[in-house]
């Protein structure tokens, strides 16, 4: 063995790596006790290290000492096994582990450290509760499905080093304690002990940073940034993610997606051995949403949606006809195949439409001879042959259409759209359909704000000289991937002048653009290379690479829903010192409200 690949702690061999041609060798393993059995005096230990399980036989003749030691293992406990390598007899071989043609005669075993009983078996396939899981992380993390997921990931961050190190990009680290850098969410603020009052951010993205490293001249930056945005959770979502990000001077949008392209296809291959189609296929985010209905659409199936909005302009349908009269829209989706849900099926339907904030729904089940609905007389027949021809509904299909303000009746057949795919099981499996939507709108109206927002960021260059806010488009990209978006990017405002501009749209005055981001407007007056990038979602990529749907399980250390750590127990209550030294006194809790 050479001196790189010597094992630390005199072992010879990982568990896991033993096979048939190793028969004859002696061998020292360490690692944990899986299981035991004691059949008829000989007893049985499944050893395992994070390579894998290998069975150690101890026989009381051949080896008494040894047997003895293994006659009081438990589980968990770690042991060190000296012995030889031999196939096992025939009818014993053990076809679901790739060790299973050879065991260990054991001639030595000793125990290195004993384990109290774990709260939950250290193996795979037992339902375990997710907050025992947390709570216990290290005996989680030693499950093998576990140990498989971190090493995956892993595999990908290499993957990714070495792709972007070939082709040239700098990894630079950027500040973790930062000033605020707008990514549409709140920040987590960290109080500064020796400027007073004052707060550090950390960042929600190294933005600002790789922008500034495009103006020091480095040309093609990359980073796997730890990024933190105060948001509520979902499956696919934490508070604390890590990013790809990168930055390419002179980029326009065929370069950035040339990279990003390439990047991928080697790490599918790298970590999957799968080959992915390059380039992606592209959709203007007009064209997604009046498709798909929304700007991350799944493309691995059909059921594409219909604007039927000039059909039932004036419909003697009137819940129809007052939608688009007060400015909405109508718009339907066929169901291959489901014009035979029952009652119970289809009221599930409306309330998951209901559920996603439309008004309701309207089903027509197709028949050879005309169609069923609760509002077939409301339907002229030119409404009904308009609603088939424009979903491609025949006989035996399920025509849903929803009327309602654009985005409400959108986001209501996008969820449709994903649901009853799932249902009716027309999602391939095995297919990546990795696709870019392009060109965003710069802009966007916040409801509850009253103000435009800018879609990506404020550092987004137009695609044009339009700046009205209801029209403009920008240089802006995402990846997405069977449904999911897995990234963003755009070509960046280099321009003063025009990023002043920008920041008027947004409300943003010239005071507070210089409190903000005074340095970035500095920093372009001395030379500013055109610019642009992206920034992949790692957790979410590693979700796909591994097969998790869960983020949670593809993070090492990751906090519950609520933000807990329930290994180390943060957040925790800062001690008075603490909170003296940063000059900060805490509010009283607010009275708690009467059950
Ligand atoms: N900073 C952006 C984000 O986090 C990505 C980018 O524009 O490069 O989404």
């Amino acid at each position: 063995m050479s001196e790189e690949q010597r094992l630390p702690g005199g072992r010879t061999h990982m568990c896991g790596e033993l096979r048939a041609e190793h028969a004859g060798q002696n061998v020292v393993l360490m690692g944990w006790v899986a299981t035991t059995r004691d059949h008829g005096g000989v007893v049985f230990v499944d050893l395992r290290d994070r390579d894998g399980v290998v069975q150690v036989v101890a026989h009381p003749q051949d080896a008494p000492a040894a047997h003895a030691e293994a006659s009081r293992l438990r589980s968990e406990w770690v042991i060190r096994v000296t012995g030889q390598v031999r196939r096992r007899p025939p009818g014993t071989v053990n076809d679901a582990l790739p060790t299973g043609e050879i065991e260990v005669a054991a001639a030595g075993v000793e125990v290195v450290s004993e384990s109290d009983t774990p709260p939950f078996p250290v193996e795979d396939g037992v339902e375990v509760d997710e907050a025992l899981r947390l709570r216990y992380r290290y005996l989680d993390l030693r499950r093998p499905e576990m140990t498989r997921t971190i090493r995956a990931r892993h595999r990908a961050m290499r993957s990714i080093r070495d792709y972007f190190d070939a082709h040239g990009f700098v990894d630079v680290e950027t500040p973790v304690l930062t000033k605020s850098t707008p990514e549409g969410a709140r920040d987590f603020l960290v109080p500064s002990r020796l400027q007073r009052g004052k707060v550090y951010a950390l960042p929600q993205s190294p933005q600002q940073f790789k922008q500034l490293l495009m103006v020091a001249g480095l040309d093609r930056y990359y980073q796997i940034a730890r990024c933190f945005r105060d948001e509520d959770l979902r499956a696919d979502r934490h508070w604390e993610f890590t990013q790809l990000d990168a930055e390419i001077s002179f980029a326009t949008e065929d370069d950035v997606y040339a990279t990003f392209e390439g990047m991928f296809a080697k790490l599918w291959s790298d970590v999957l051995g799968v080959d992915v189609a390059t380039p992606f296929r592209r959709l203007s985010y007009d064209e997604s949403m009046r498709r798909y209905g929304s700007d991350k659409p799944d493309t691995r199936y059909a059921m594409e949606l219909a604007d039927l909005t000039e059909a039932f302009r004036g419909s003697g349908f009137n819940a129809f006809a007052r939608a688009i009269e007060a400015g909405g829209i109508v718009k339907a989706l066929a169901a291959p195949g489901a014009a035979d849900w029952s009652r119970k099926q289809l009221d599930e339907l409306v309330q998951e439409t209901k559920s996603r904030g439309a008004a309701g729904l309207v089903w027509l089940c197709v028949r050879d001879d005309g169609v069923d609905s609760p509002v077939a007389k409301f339907l002229s027949p030119q409404e009904v042959q308009a609603a088939r021809d424009g979903t491609g509904a025949g006989p035996g299909d399920l025509v849903l259409a929803v009327a309602d303000g654009e985005k409400r009746a959108n986001v209501a057949l996008d969820g449709l759209r994903r649901h009853i795919a799932d249902r009716l099981g027309l999602i391939p499996q095995g297919r990546w359909d990795f696709l870019w939507i392009t060109e965003f709108p710069i802009f966007e109206w916040d409801e509850e704000e009253g103000k435009w927002d800018a879609q990506h960021h404020p550092f987004t260059a137009p695609a044009s000289a339009d700046l009205d806010p209801a029209t403009a488009r920008a240089r802006a990209y995402d990846v997405v991937l069977n449904g999911v978006e897995l990234g963003s990017g755009s070509i960046r405002i280099h321009d003063p002048e025009l990023q002043r501009k920008v920041f008027d749209t947004l409300g943003i005055s010239a005071v507070e653009a210089e409190e903000k981001f005074g340095h970035m407007l500095e920093a372009f007056r001395f030379g500013v290379p055109p610019h642009g990038g992206f920034a992949l979602g790692l957790d979410r990529i590693v979700m796909f690479l591994t097969g998790h749907e869960n983020i949670r399980d593809v993070i090492a250390f990751p906090k519950t829903s609520s933000g807990q750590e329930l290994l180390t127990g943060a957040p925790s209550r800062p001690s008075d010192e603490q909170l003296r030294q940063l000059g900060i006194r805490l509010a009283p809790e607010p009275p708690k409200r009467a059950e």
